[in-house]
């Protein structure tokens, strides 16, 4: 006997004809490019979708084709999110910090028809457009008056030229929920790239669970600053989580530093902000150093890569600002698990909260996840034994987009490439990337808890910690250092200050400072590269 409840797909346009229903009237506020702050509602945005979508058609553009965007985060942003997966088209969002070359072999893998694009953009588009094999589309998200002239790509129009000549009233088309609604490449350090292809359901129920009090407790009274960029994993899912619960949006555009995103906390009056460990990093370094508090902000969710312990002390000490510490994947859409506590550990003592807080959190429902041995053996959660981290869940990835090779899933689970140990309250701790894993003597040592302890250091900005060949013991680990500006620290000092805060095997057996640790298109630390860069490196008395 089935159910008898009325059967509607789960729609990405539903999001916006509810923001504009029933909060018409919220605001979205974008610093632009153009350098201004432009503020409007969702009333305008999702008016402005329809002409987006009306736009699509008028190109002739099918059900299922791309429409890439290479863009900040900003309200135009935002009308293709909806208006191009609201049509049926599956919004493709591009990171422009890849090499040109990535990009474009990127672009014609994906098959994309638009390419949209800031005008910040414009060198990598004349750099590559010839090499774009499907591209029929060029349109450079500004007033046709800004129109880059002379730029030599072919057609090029301007955003509000092509989406002006529209109307606003569209009826969105109503079709399967499993339909493609977006797709992300994931950055590709071996290889080339690989892409998710999220579906309209994956995406409501991921909106739907992110929401969540113990996920990101989003509702209609916050503000929220994604500083994660929209081209990384749907900037984590927040612009769909926004418009399902009428929170005001803030975007950062271009202006990433420290000094703007403080600026732009304040003056919008944010709650909820997030993004990746470096951005926060540069945010607290202007802060300390202008003597600067907030005023409203009262929580960040922090991923992407370990937030660091000093990290999450100076938001809530210093500042009073809680920190989600999440986990999560471009393959997972990509929220996996959020740290927040449960009532038991309210009793703690605050150096205990953090042991938990230290940790990538737990599963939000929708996600399941285990950790096994090499052979597969699943291990106990007791938060000692460590194993790979499998995870399955309607918004993890089944396949890759033209996948060769076949399914990446073992036994219906998604191998994470991480390792991590899980506690009996269900709290996971990422030790390591399965290729970053240090094996010393036949032991693992996490290189995260080694970088965690040097950027406790108050002369350290940033430490990534990697493994060197060792005869005897088959790998050490060594710390590579960067030190805050002005600031003076010695191999010695730093060295004695990971007494008694890890065992002794486990400590660094030398730091090499050096004055930047390469970073990812998504900020993350590349240590493929800096293994690259220390590759005639030796270690001390070998
Ligand atoms: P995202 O785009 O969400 O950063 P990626 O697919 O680029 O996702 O990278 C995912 C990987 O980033 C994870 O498998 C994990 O190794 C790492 N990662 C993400 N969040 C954390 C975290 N909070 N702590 C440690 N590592 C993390």
């Amino acid at each position: 006997m089935l159910g008898l409840m009325q059967n509607q797909p789960l729609l990405i346009s539903s999001l916006i004809d509810f923001a504009e229903r029933h909060h018409g009237g919220g605001e979205i506020v974008s610093r632009r490019v153009e350098g201004d702050i432009h503020r409007y509602t969702y009333k305008d945005v999702a008016s402005r979708s329809r002409q987006v979508a009306n736009a699509l058609d008028a190109m002739k553009l099918a059900f299922s084709d791309r429409v890439a965007t290479l863009a900040w985060n900003g309200y135009r942003h935002l009308e293709l999110y909806f208006g191009v997966s609201g049509s049926g088209r599956v919004l493709h969002t591009l990171n422009p910090r890849l090499h040109p070359e990535q990009i474009a072999w990127i672009v014609n893998h994906a098959e994309d028809q638009v390419l949209c694009f800031d005008t910040t953009f414009v060198p990598i588009i004349q750099a590559i457009h010839k090499h774009l094999t499907t591209v029929k589309h060029f349109v450079a998200l500004c007033d046709a008056d800004k129109l880059p002239a002379d730029s030599g790509i072919p057609g090029l129009q301007s955003y509000e030229a092509w989406i002006g000549q529209q109307p606003d009233t569209y009826r969105w088309p109503e079709f399967d929920e499993n339909s493609a609604s977006s797709m992300c490449y994931t950055s590709g350090t071996t290889g080339n790239p690989k892409a998710a292809l999220y579906s309209h359901r994956s995406t409501m129920l991921h909106a739907f669970a992110g929401a969540l009090p113990d996920a990101l407790n989003m509702s209609a009274r916050d503000a929220v600053l994604p500083v994660v960029p929209m081209f990384h994993v749907n900037a984590w899912g927040l612009p769909y989580s926004a418009a399902m619960t009428g929170c005001k949006m803030v975007f950062p555009g271009p202006a990433m530093d420290g000094k703007s995103i403080f600026e732009l906390i304040e003056s919008e009056k944010v709650s909820f902000a997030a993004g990746v460990p470096t951005v926060w990093q540069m945010m607290l370094s202007h802060m300390a150093a202008n003597d600067l508090t907030f005023s409203t902000l009262k929580r960040t969710v922090i991923g992407g890569s370990a937030c660091p312990p000093a990290m999450i002390t100076a938001f809530n000490d210093q500042y009073g600002v809680e920190v989600l510490h999440a986990w999560g994947m471009t393959e997972m859409s990509p929220l996996g698990t959020v740290c927040t506590l449960k009532n038991k550990h309210q009793a703690l003592s605050s150096e205990d909260k953090m042991k938990v807080r230290l940790k990538q959190g737990r599963a939000i429902f929708g996600v399941d996840m285990k950790i096994v041995d090499p052979d597969g053996k699943e291990q106990p959660w007791d938060g000692k034994a460590f194993g790979d981290l499998l995870v399955k869940g309607p918004w993890i990835i089944a396949d890759y987009f033209k996948a060769e090779g076949g399914s990446p899933l073992v036994d219906g689970w998604f191998p994470t490439g991480d390792v991590a140990t899980i506690d009996p309250d269900g709290y996971m701790q990422i030790t390591d990337r399965s290729k970053d894993v240090i094996k010393s003597g036949g032991e693992w040592i996490s290189s995260i808890d080694v970088e965690n302890i040097a950027v406790a250091h108050p002369a350290v900005a940033m430490a990534a910690c990697i493994g060197v060949k060792h005869p005897k013991w088959d790998e050490r680990p060594i710390i590579a250092v960067v030190r805050k500006p002005g600031a003076t620290v010695t191999r010695e000092e730093l060295l004695a200050f990971y007494e008694g805060k890890i065992a002794k095997w486990q400590v660094p057996d030398d730091v090499v400072f050096v004055d930047a640790i390469p970073l990812g298109g998504t900020g993350k630390m590349q240590k493929t590269k800096l293994r690259e860069q220390l590759k005639d490196y030796v270690l001390p008395g070998i």
